[in-house]
């Protein structure tokens, strides 16, 4: 029975109720303070692959404005020209939709580039900013540390018309990379380092993806990033902990230029074991050619977690699971993989493959029949059908299905030993065929056609149903099974001894990250499957097309396997309290 009072159990959480980011933000429409507005964006810099930290950022500032009747942004943070690439901005986009979002306005930092010179200007022309002639190095000796206050630059107090004749010199191209810098005058002796006189525009005589050779001089992340947000009119810029003590620069330069001004919410930054999310270590792994590629299926990126199969609902669940929270955690692989199984279990469609053959003969099988039988092709999914595999006296089973000599628990295929074939027959082991080494190399069996597609008529038991393929029907395929990239949960830890060896991160990467099986046989329903498709081998795992398959065989990146160990852990958890 239900209450009226209480909503059905399958109805959301209202948004306000699911973090501390919605809280607020439906606090500050409750007061009225952006009139109800809701506007966020996703602000990535065009410098490398999206990560599954990003989908992170992805689904909370798109889902807000879903959540909220707003709008989201997609801004390129573009102002870093020597990083940064077409590539990756057409790569972001697809990644984006693939996640199943859409944004409602496009924007390139560098788009603003004009106005936001203007105001480098007026900023000098106010006596707020200064052009500085230390060098990079004098600029952070002087800025002080944590314990020790700054010391003022000798041309902190340059008339403005000097600074003004030099920034207008600086865009002009007159110097080179690192001869001056434009800073703001704030405070030297601020407890908070990024107010002390912050660096503005730097020199950097670079080729811009998008404005080529305009510019010699690019404002850096924290003027161009708040004057974006600004002109936009976002309401919230969300955006992760490091930022924080960027906030007080963040309202000052939109205060004294007298814009209107977004409030920035700070939240943690998704970590995984056994992985690494920084952009520059994953550009690393991809030009040391440790992995193929930015989609290969053992990177945390988007691109190539979809080249491995994670289906787009897997990484939305993923996310909101983890929830949003203000302090730094890292998060199970296992979940993640959890989440995977969790969607692909429902909508995946079951085939049968074997991965590594062994050959069964039925000897009793007559000569050039083949049985089409019926296969389920969803336990999940009624609305799945059902489809027909071919069955005739050559079959192949898996390897590891047999033994010679069993132990007591193994209950599969041995010598005088009855197992079902799964949609198929009971077939019973008769003998043992092997090469001139004594390695099996075959199995001539009998099966009782009185099994077909079920239970034995006299009741007798088999305690094992084992999945096969028809030789003479079955695909040639590929197989590659992917482990962990590294051996730590944290790839980052090296111990002092590890350092003096010469040892760094790198030497945590896992050598057996990825096992290629050739000459898997799959059944004859994949014929022409098509790259990104996704299966269950059964009793083997998820699997998905990958793009390398050609006419004369699939190729299949395991995605998951079966096997559970987050439901582990969380019972384990559960049984301990
Ligand atoms: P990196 O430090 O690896 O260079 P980044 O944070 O500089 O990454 P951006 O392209 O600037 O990468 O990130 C775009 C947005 O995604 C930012 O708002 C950033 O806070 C967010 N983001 C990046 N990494 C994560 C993460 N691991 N978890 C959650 N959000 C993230
Ligand atoms: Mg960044």
């Amino acid at each position: 029975m239900t209450s009226p009072e209480s909503p059905p159990p399958s109805a959301p959480p209202p948004p306000a109720a699911r973090d501390f980011i919605r809280e607020r933000i439906a606090a500050d429409n409750a007061s009225g303070k952006y009139q109800g507005r809701v506007h966020t964006r996703f602000p990535p810099e065009p410098n490398g692959y999206l990560h599954v930290g990003h989908a992170k950022s992805i689904c909370l500032n798109f889902g807000i404005a879903r959540d909220f009747a707003g709008k989201c942004n997609l801004r390129f943070d573009d102002t870093n020209p020597t990083k940064e690439d077409v590539e990756y901005v057409d790569s972001i986009q697809a990644d984006v939709r693939w996640l199943g979002f859409e944004w409602d306005g496009l924007y390139y930092a560098s788009e603003y580039f004009e106005t936001i010179y203007g105001y480098a200007e007026r900023l000098i022309e106010k006596g707020l900013a200064y052009v500085d002639e230390q060098t990079a190095d004098q600029i952070r000796e002087t800025r002080g540390t944590l314990t020790r206050p700054g010391t003022p630059s000798p041309w902190r107090d340059r008339p403005a018309s000097e600074s003004l004749d030099l920034l207008r010199r600086m865009r002009a191209g007159e110097f080179e990379d690192g001869r001056y810098v434009l800073r703001a005058k704030i405070d030297m002796a601020s407890p908070n380092i990024n107010m002390r006189d912050p660096t503005l525009y730097r020199i950097r005589h670079a080729h811009h993806h998008r404005t080529g050779d305009a510019w010699c001089i690019y404002p850096t992340y924290d003027f161009a990033h708040g004057y974006s947000d600004s002109q936009e009119g976002i309401t919230h810029s969300i955006c992760t902990l490091e930022f924080e003590n960027h906030r007080p620069l963040y309202e000052w330069l939109i205060d004294v230029l007298g814009l209107y001004k977004p409030q920035q919410i700070e939240f943690a930054r998704l970590n995984l074991t056994y992985t690494v999310m920084s952009k520059r270590k994953l550009l690393h792994l991809v030009q040391g050619k440790h992995v193929r590629g930015w989609d290969d299926p053992r990177m945390p990126t988007i691109a190539g977690m979809r080249r491995r199969g994670f289906p787009p609902e897997a990484l939305r669940l993923f996310c909101e699971r983890i929830g949003v929270a203000k302090n730094e955690s890292t998060v199970d692989y296992a979940l993640l993989e959890h989440c995977a199984r969790e969607v692909l279990n429902k909508s995946a469609p079951r085939v049968m493959g074997v991965l590594d053959p062994l050959e069964v003969t039925l000897t009793n099988w007559p000569e050039g029949q083949v049985d089409e039988l019926d296969a389920v092709n969803n336990p999940e999914d009624p609305q799945a059908g059902t489809r027909k595999v071919p069955f005739a006296g050559r079959l192949y089973i898996e390897r590891a299905d047999f033994m010679e000599d069993p132990p007591k628990k193994f209950f599969r295929l041995a010598p005088g030993r009855e197992v079902r074939l799964r949609w198929g027959y009971f077939i019973k082991c008769e003998e043992v065929v092997k090469d001139a080494d004594g390695r099996v190399t075959g199995l001539r069996c009998t099966y009782d056609p009185a099994t077909r597609g079920g239970d034995a008529p006299d009741g007798r038991k088999v305690k094992a149903t084992l999945h096969w393929v028809s030789a003479a029907h079955a695909l040639p395929a590929e197989v590659r099974i992917y482990e962990h990239l590294f051996t730590r949960e944290d790839p980052d830890q090296v111990s002092e001894e590890e350092q003096k060896a010469g040892k760094d991160w790198l030497s945590n990467l896992n050598p057996s990250s990825l096992t290629v099986m050739r000459g898997c046989r799959v059944e004859p329903s994949l014929a022409g499957a098509a790259p990104g498709q996704r299966v269950q081998f059964e009793r083997h795992g998820y699997f998905a097309v990958d793009p390398d398959s050609a006419s004369d065989g699939l190729v299949f990146n395991r995605t998951v396997s079966l096997k559970d160990e987050w439901q582990k852990l969380q019972k384990k958890g559960g049984a301990e309290g």
